[in-house]
C-alpha cells in the first residue's frame, strides 16, 4: 500500500516537473535576437535603400520571401509574388503575399507594411529607411511566425507592399486586384515606422472611424511599458495622417484600419534613418501590442463593422 502511494507521488512529482519545463521552455515573443538582425539586414547599405524596381529592392524581397517560405507560411499567389505595373513610365512593382488559415476560413485580416523605400541620392547617399519601414516589414515576419504556430480564427493575409513610396502604388494595385474577394477583408493592420522610441509613444490610427476597436487596443497596450496614443485621424485635425500609408486604399473602401506608427522624427525620410537609432526595447515591446491587438481583433473579427 506504501509503495503505491509513493509511486503515485513520484509520478505527480514527475507530471509537475514536465509541465514546468513545458512552460520554462515557451518562447519569449518575439525573437529578439532575430528581429534585430532582419532590421539591420533589410537597412543595410547594401540594399541601396530599396527602391522599386531596382536591384537593393529585389534583395529584400528574396529575404522576405525565403523567411516565409521557412516559416511555413503559405504563398497566397504563386512564388507569393502579385506583380503590378504603376505610373506613366510603366514601372513595375512586385508585392509579396504570404497566407494563413484560419479556423473558420472565411474572412480576411490584412497585416501589411511596405518594403520599400526612397532609394539613394547621387549615387553616394543610401537612405537606409530603418524605421521607414524596414521596422515594419521586419514585425510583420515575426507576426507570422508567432500567428503560424498559433492558428488564428480567421485568416491572416500578410501583405508586404512594394511602391509606397511612390504613392501606395502596391496597395492600390491589390485593392483593385481581383486575388481576394475585398468583401471578405474586414480589417487592415497595416505597419509603418514602429520602431523609434524616442518619445516611448506609438499611435493606433483609424478609431476615430471604427471606435469599437478601442477597448481592444487599450486591452493590448495595458501591460506594455511603451504609450498608446491615439488620434491623428480626426477630420480638419492636423496633422491627419489617415491617407499617409498603405491603410489608405482600405479605408476607402470603408475597411476598418488601424494604423500604427511612431511620430515623425528628425531621421524621417533623411539617410540618418538608420539601424542603429532604434531603442531595441521600444521596437519590441511594439511587436507584442500589435500582436495582442491583432489577438483582439481576430477573435471579435465578426463584430468590427466600419463606421460603429
Ligand atoms: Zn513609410
Amino acid at each position: 500500500m506504501k509503495s503505491i502511494k509513493y509511486c503515485f507521488l513520484i509520478l505527480l512529482i514527475l507530471m509537475a516537473y514536465q509541465g514546468y519545463s513545458q512552460k520554462d521552455s515557451v518562447k519569449v515573443f518575439p525573437d529578439s535576437s532575430k528581429v534585430m538582425n532582419d532590421l539591420f539586414f533589410l537597412a543595410s547599405d547594401s540594399l541601396e535603400g530599396r527602391e522599386t524596381n531596382t536591384a537593393g529592392n529585389a534583395i529584400a524581397r528574396k529575404y522576405i520571401v525565403n523567411r516565409l517560405q521557412k516559416l511555413g507560411v503559405s504563398a497566397y499567389v504563386p512564388d507569393y509574388i502579385q506583380s503590378f505595373i504603376f505610373g506613366k513610365d510603366s514601372i513595375p512593382g512586385e508585392n509579396i503575399l504570404g497566407f494563413i488559415e484560419g479556423f473558420t476560413g472565411k474572412n480576411y485580416i490584412v497585416v501589411s507594411a511596405h518594403y520599400d523605400h526612397v532609394g539613394m541620392e547621387d549615387s553616394t547617399k543610401i537612405f537606409n529607411g530603418a524605421d521607414d519601414n524596414a521596422s515594419g516589414t521586419v514585425a510583420l515576419l515575426a507576426l507570422a511566425e508567432h500567428f503560424r504556430a498559433n492558428q488564428p480564427d480567421n485568416n491572416i493575409l500578410f501583405a508586404f507592399f512594394d511602391a509606397e513610396e511612390k504613392g501606395l502604388q502596391g496597395a492600390k494595385y491589390f485593392m483593385q486586384s481581383v486575388v481576394v474577394d475585398t468583401n471578405r477583408i474586414k480589417m487592415n493592420v497595416n505597419l509603418d515606422m514602429v520602431s523609434r522610441g524616442d518619445k516611448n509613444e506609438i499611435y493606433a490610427v483609424g478609431t476615430y472611424f471604427t471606435p469599437y476597436l478601442k477597448p481592444m487596443l487599450k486591452d493590448a497596450a495595458e501591460d506594455k511599458s511603451i504609450k498608446l496614443l491615439f488620434g491623428r485621424d480626426e477630420p480638419k485635425k492636423k496633422p491627419n495622417w489617415v491617407n499617409s500609408s498603405d491603410h489608405a486604399p482600405f479605408h476607402n473602401a470603408k475597411i476598418p484600419f488601424v494604423y500604427f506608427g511612431v511620430d515623425d522624427h528628425a531621421d524621417y525620410h533623411k539617410i540618418t534613418d538608420t539601424p542603429d537609432k532604434v531603442n531595441p526595447d521600444f521596437y519590441l515591446e511594439a511587436i507584442r501590442l500589435i500582436k495582442d491587438a491583432i489577438e483582439n481583433f481576430d477573435a471579435n473579427l465578426g463584430d468590427i463593422v466600419y463606421g460603429k
